[in-house]
């Protein structure tokens, strides 16, 4: 896109919004929740549909004029189901975070007793943590991952569940690098009488190219964002059984929420079609063929790959296994123009903002056609600048290296 309108009005947003092409463009990105749209849903997103109020769901508004607006909704919905065999789509939550909130709000009173993993474990804010609104609003009871092997126990999961009686149970987390055991989920939900609730927001790009079990089946709801290995818009949806269609859609709007987005409904419905082609399939096998060579490089270089290895798009390496902290290796890092995130480890012996790990995602450099020599290389500059770490031009050396490799890589949309 290049922005003519924005330049010629308003120097100071084009300004931003050109250096942080040109970052995106120079620099890798190893964010795990991060990718990069393309120029059609790019486009749909910048779209006039953005000028509607569609309060409501198709046919049945609480505007007029939304007879275009029911179209694509119904087209987002309607790909959405064949993407990943649901019975009922929402594609109104505007993004993660709230679409968890209509989840538990369609299911639960406040105060009910729901089971999720714990944050530090891989869980995400919304599943439970006392600063976010799920820990405040309704009584978490946290499972963890086995102190030995790392991956999620589920004979611990089915003892608590028997212990605490939960209301529901979630599964799907942000910082698990392992496949998840949907149907042993379901069985122990269903021995204790509780609801199964996933939260796929990181897998659900590789889930609909078949490389990852799929919850929608036989989970009660389930809730995605669009915009991590989905590679949509910024935003979210519920899946959900049919008999549960009313009460999840009436917790979204208008108990959450009041209007859609419809410009990024659109953009929704745009990347839907695009992760229905068989070239969305290659993509997800080549993200999940490059964070195993990522991890297995880690591994040879002495780096303690947390559960030993990852069946999805991330890891998270322990960097005390190199007498470097999480916060120091993202800061390091910064500083050579690749991006991560750092992370909690199981049991993390340090505080959060000062955590043992960093979690690597491979979704973004593989929409920009990396493959596993260049995974390769970006491992030996990672493990470089963690080695130079006090020698500045080290640093700088590596930082000009992958300038000039990135933008070999073009980005879709910028
Ligand atoms: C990213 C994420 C979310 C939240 O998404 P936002 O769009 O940032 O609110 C929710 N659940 C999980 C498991 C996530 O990884």
């Amino acid at each position: 896109m290049d922005y003519t309108n924005l330049k010629n009005q308003d120097q100071a947003v084009f300004k931003t919004i050109e250096k942080e092409k040109k970052r995106q463009i120079n620099e890798i990105e190893l964010i795990a929740s991060e990718n990069y749209v393309s120029l059609a849903v790019l486009e749909a997103m910048g779209s006039v549909l953005t000028n509607k109020y569609s309060e409501g769901y198709p046919d049945h508004r609480y505007y007029g004029g939304n007879q275009i607006i029911d179209l694509v909704e119904n087209i987002a919905i309607e790909r959405a189901k064949k993407l990943f065999d649901a019975e009922h789509v929402n594609v109104q939550p505007l993004s993660g975070s709230p679409a968890n909130a209509a989840v538990y709000f369609a299911f639960l009173k406040p105060g009910d007793k729901v089971m999720g993993l714990k944050l530090d474990h891989g869980g995400h804010l919304s599943h439970g943590h006392p600063i976010n609104f799920s820990g405040m609003l309704y009584d978490f009871v946290q499972y963890e991952v086995d102190s030995k092997t790392e991956k999620i126990d589920m004979e611990a999961v089915r003892k608590l569940a028997l212990k605490e009686k939960p209301k529901m149970i979630v599964a799907g987390y942000s910082a698990y690098s392992r496949e998840i055991e949907w149907d042993k989920f379901k069985e122990i939900a269903d021995e204790v009488g509780a609801f199964t609730f996933a939260d796929i927001a990181h897998t659900a790009g590789l889930i609909v190219t078949k490389k990852m079990s799929n919850p929608v089946p036989f989970f009660d709801v389930v809730s995605t964002t669009t915009h991590k290995t989905l590679r949509g818009p910024r935003g979210a949806m519920i899946m959900c059984k049919e008999r549960y269609a009313k009460q999840v859609d009436r917790a979204v709007f208008p108990g959450m929420q009041g209007g859609p987005h419809d410009h990024i409904t659109a953009a929704k419905a745009v990347a839907f079609g695009e992760a229905l082609k068989p070239e969305f399939a290659e993509y997800g096998e080549q993200v999940i063929k490059n964070a195993q060579t990522m991890a297995k490089e880690f591994k040879n270089r002495g780096y303690r790959v947390i559960s030993d290895g990852t069946d999805n798009h991330l890891m998270v390496i322990d960097m005390t296994s190199k007498d470097i902290d999480g916060k120091t290796v993202e800061a390091v890092l910064e500083k050579c123009g690749i991006s991560v995130s750092r992370s909690t480890i199981p049991n993390d012996p340090n505080p959060p903002m000062k955590p043992s790990g960093v979690r690597f995602g491979t979704p973004a450099i593989t929409t920009r056609g990396m493959k596993e020599v260049e995974i390769k290389k970006v491992v030996e500059w990672i493990d470089k600048a963690i080695q130079n770490r006090d020698n500045k031009e080290v640093l700088k050396g590596i930082q000009i290296e992958v300038k000039d490799f990135s933008q070999k890589f073009p980005i879709p949309s910028a």
